[in-house]
């Protein structure tokens, strides 16, 4: 049985004041929460040890937008998986395209990333989308394959079967632009097939499949609803109590 997962990622939003601030509205709002879906926050690294301790008291589950492979050493301005499980990180989101784009990470640091989460029991979520023009040009799937198969290099099929892969079509990330519902679904289905291919078809039944881009309150719901989506990452309209609740009540 595959948990829906509704996951917020904040990026670089949100000081400690503000976060503790939204924090205390989801919490206050929680018991409305859809009991069949797991909800996550994913918070700047500033917030974490705050969010942490009012997390203590609710379902909500915590997560950082990124980490450093290596768990400690000469890597200025890095954190590592052995500092965020100090908080009780619970979640990593791994290769978000925005860090590819602007901070130069690549298959090979995903997938070093990848298994580094995995050794440290931190559940990493894996981005992966193509860009507006490879869809113009007919190849996202190849794209998308290509970033499946080298992010889980040398991974076995008990660790890959950890990771949650957030789909995100790279055009439809903070454009307001989203994916049709059978867009989404038919690339999510296709990334179970490659799993089916790389390792077995049970994982690629197992598999956590979200999509993410421009999700909303109003559009939850059908994209949600798709056989092959199990939940949603979501970018702006998490930093809004309201809209991310109605994001996680999608079936209601
Ligand atoms: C994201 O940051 O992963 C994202 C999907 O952003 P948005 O929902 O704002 O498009």
């Amino acid at each position: 049985m595959r948990i829906p997962l509704i996951a917020g990622n904040w990026k670089m939003n949100n000081n400690i004041h503000e976060s503790i601030s939204l924090v205390n509205n989801l919490i206050q709002l929680s018991n409305d929460f859809n009991n069949n879906v797991e909800v996550l926050v994913c918070v700047p690294f500033t917030a974490l040890y705050s969010i942490r301790k009012l997390l203590n008291s609710s379902n909500i589950k915590l997560g950082a937008q990124n980490m450093h492979y290596d768990e400690k050493g000469a890597y200025t301005g890095e954190i590592s998986p052995l500092m965020l499980k100090e908080i009780g990180v619970e979640y990593v989101i791994v290769g978000h395209s925005e860090r590819r784009q602007y901070f130069n990470e690549t298959d090979e640091s995903v997938n070093k990333k990848l298994k580094s989460s995995i050794n440290f029991a931190i559940k990493p979520i894996l981005c992966i989308g193509e860009t507006l023009e490879q869809r113009e040009r007919k190849i996202e799937k190849i794209t998308v394959e290509n970033q499946i198969i080298n992010a889980f290099k040398d991974i076995k099929a008990e660790d890959a079967v950890k990771v949650v892969i957030a789909y995100e079509p790279i055009w439809a990330i903070g454009t307001g632009k989203t994916a049709t519902s059978e867009e989404a679904n038919e690339m999510s289905s296709f990334i179970r097939n490659v799993f089916k291919e790389l390792y077995n078809e049970e994982l690629a039944k197992q598999v956590i499949v979200l999509y993410g881009g421009s999700v909303k309150g109003e559009n939850a719901s059908e994209l949600m609803n798709q056989t092959d989506i199990d939940g949603a990452l979501v970018g702006g309209a998490s930093l809004s109590a309201e809209e991310f609740i109605r994001i996680i009540n999608f079936n209601q």
